[in-house]
């Protein structure tokens, strides 16, 4: 893997105010030199963001929110959090897509208007797609992949700022992983709508139980920038490794 490789931690609804202070062996890992191209970026509980944001004050990694309300800016939505309020509690990014979210009723639909207000709020997006098991086992994941970006990239005339994570659902939380071959065609299959869309060449990252095992086959699979990682994550040691193993 050469330029940027992406290693994105997603708390999700997990993390209390104790957690904070495991962040600091990781903070000095991110002032080395060697590990100049990890572009380390946290999507903790909303509750976490500004602590999070002062805890990384001084480094290179950044905050995201794991969701977001297609309101960019206010509005009687009891619960939600807009865009603007992303961003005014320093959040860079906001994850749109989840399968966590898809399966609780989010459509593509609803993803691509999320998608258009966050950008106007000028966040980066790490936008999820990703088949499930009976999708897989119909043989129809390209037609689902493809689906899922033009429905969420619907009007978005400017990708610069979307970063895709490809995250098989029947991977998240599971323990099993892709096949090499399967994880790499459908990687090239993702790459190819892309170009189709915009000139930019996007970022397509995997997630599904990345662990500091697992990593050293994931990290030779071409084409692909970086990791979404979530439980493996949420235990600093283990998050260490990972990128030590990805960057060595
Ligand atoms: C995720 O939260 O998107 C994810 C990939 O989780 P896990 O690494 O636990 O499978």
């Amino acid at each position: 893997m050469t330029n940027n490789i992406y290693f994105i931690a997603n708390w999700k609804m997990y993390g209390g105010t104790s957690s904070l202070t495991s962040l600091n062996r990781l903070i000095n890992l991110s002032k080395l030199k060697k590990y100049n191209n990890a572009k380390i970026i946290y999507f903790p509980p909303f509750t976490l963001i500004r602590d999070f944001v002062k805890k990384f004050s001084k480094t290179k990694i950044s905050i995201g929110g794991q969701n977001c309300h297609h309101i960019k800016d206010y509005g009687p939505f009891t619960g939600s959090i807009s865009p603007k309020m992303l961003k005014e509690l320093g959040s860079r990014y906001v994850m749109l897509g989840h399968s966590e979210n898809r399966i609780s009723g989010e459509s593509d639909y609803d993803i691509n208007k999320k998608i258009r207000s966050a950008l106007n709020k000028n966040l980066k997006i790490i936008f999820c797609i990703g088949e499930t098991l009976k999708e897989r086992r119909k043989k129809i994941t390209h037609s689902v992949l493809k689906k899922q970006i033009n429905r969420g990239l619907k009007g978005v005339k400017n990708c610069r700022d979307i970063v895709i994570a490809y995250e098989p659902v029947w991977s998240i939380g599971t323990g099993i992983i892709p096949q090499d071959k399967e994880l790499q065609m459908n990687v090239k299959k993702i790459r190819k709508i892309i170009l189709n869309r915009t000139k930019f060449k996007l970022p397509i990252l995997y997630g599904g139980s990345v662990n500091n095992k697992n990593i050293s086959t994931l990290k030779n699979i071409s084409g692909i920038n970086g990791f979404l990682i979530g439980s493996a994550s949420q235990n600093t040691k283990k998050f260490i490794d990972i990128i030590k193993k990805t960057i060595n």
